[in-house]
């Protein structure tokens, strides 16, 4: 059974880097009339309590969002993306304090048109995840427009692509992919379904994070993307964020990326400017760096 509880690392700089980039997506997708579907594979619990039992232990939304938070109270003007990701946070707390920290099914569900127009498809394979995911998911009472479903999200995606026709005619999807790559069996896997989904349907917008870290199939995840992407003749962007390790900081994820295909024309140009203010706001030592490339 996995270990992994995103719980532990909820609002972390991999979070921001990832949230950051799915919103800035998404506000582009949402600009068309027709209907799209919406699915993240691997969703996790979809809220979390910043100051509960979990978070705390890891205290990573320390060198995450409440580090970005602080910076930005010194500056004059916060790039849209990043203002962007702060007000859906926002939303989740009226109270003012960020207590809640809302996952990506949440951030999805915010931005998603209602009405019967985009379906969202969640995935979580954890059983306490997955019954959580499933009793906050509950809440909104939205019907069959959202679901979710305890299953192996690389696998069910097989069953949803190419999506359905909206009401227009058009058949449009955005997927997040974002395994939590325990398994080291993950990473080959992410390169593999991709190569699949975009046989299936290669007008998707496919967002994949993965980890920066000294293994030989992490360093090797993008570089194969970049080669399907290429090969797929589809553009591709690559955003990536290190904060760096400082003194006596030893273990725990200091970098991560997140890999678009079919990325929306704006999309490096928003990410840009916000990793212009996060990368600054929370490099904290030696092998800090933030850049965006595309095709
Ligand atoms: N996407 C979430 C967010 O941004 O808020 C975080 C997801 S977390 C990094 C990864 C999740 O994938 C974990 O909750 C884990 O239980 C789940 N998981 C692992 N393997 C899975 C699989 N094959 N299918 C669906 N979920 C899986």
């Amino acid at each position: 059974m996995f270990s992994y509880r995103h719980a532990f690392h909820a609002g972390n700089h991999a979070d921001v880097l990832k949230h950051i980039t799915l919103l800035a997506t998404m506000r582009h997708l949402m600009q068309k009339e027709a209907g799209i579907t919406l699915i993240d594979t691997h969703s996790g619990a979809g809220l979390y309590r910043l100051d509960g039992d979990y978070s705390q232990k890891g205290a990573e939304a320390e060198d995450g969002l409440f580090k970005l938070l602080a910076a930005l109270e010194k500056l004059d003007s916060i790039p849209e993306p990043i203002e962007d990701y702060l007000e859906q946070i926002s939303s989740f707390n009226p109270n003012g304090q960020a207590r809640i920290y809302p996952g990506s099914p949440f951030l999805m569900q915010r931005l998603m048109r209602h009405e019967s127009r985009d379906r969202l498809r969640l995935f979580e394979l954890h059983p306490t995840d997955s019954k959580s995911l499933m009793s906050n998911i509950a809440q909104l009472d939205a019907g069959r427009s959202i679901t979710v479903s305890r299953e192996d999200g690389f696998e069910a995606l097989k069953k949803l692509l190419p999506p359905p026709a909206s009401a227009t005619g058009s058949k449009r999807a955005m997927v997040l992919i974002d395994p939590s790559y325990e398994i080291k069996s993950d990473y080959s896997k992410v390169a593999s379904v991709i190569q699949d989904y975009l046989k299936r349907f290669s007008t998707g917008t496919y967002l994949v994070w993965y980890p920066i870290i000294p293994r030989p199939e992490a360093h090797e995840l993008p570089r194969r993307l970049r080669t399907l992407s290429n090969q797929a003749q589809k553009p591709w962007l690559n955003a990536t964020l290190a904060i760096g390790r400082g003194p006596g900081d030893e273990g725990g994820l200091v970098a991560s990326g997140m890999f678009v295909i079919n990325p929306p024309f704006t999309l490096k140009d928003q990410i840009r400017k916000a990793l212009d203010v996060v990368g600054p706001a929370l490099a904290r030592g030696t092998g800090k760096s933030w850049q965006v490339e595309s095709s």
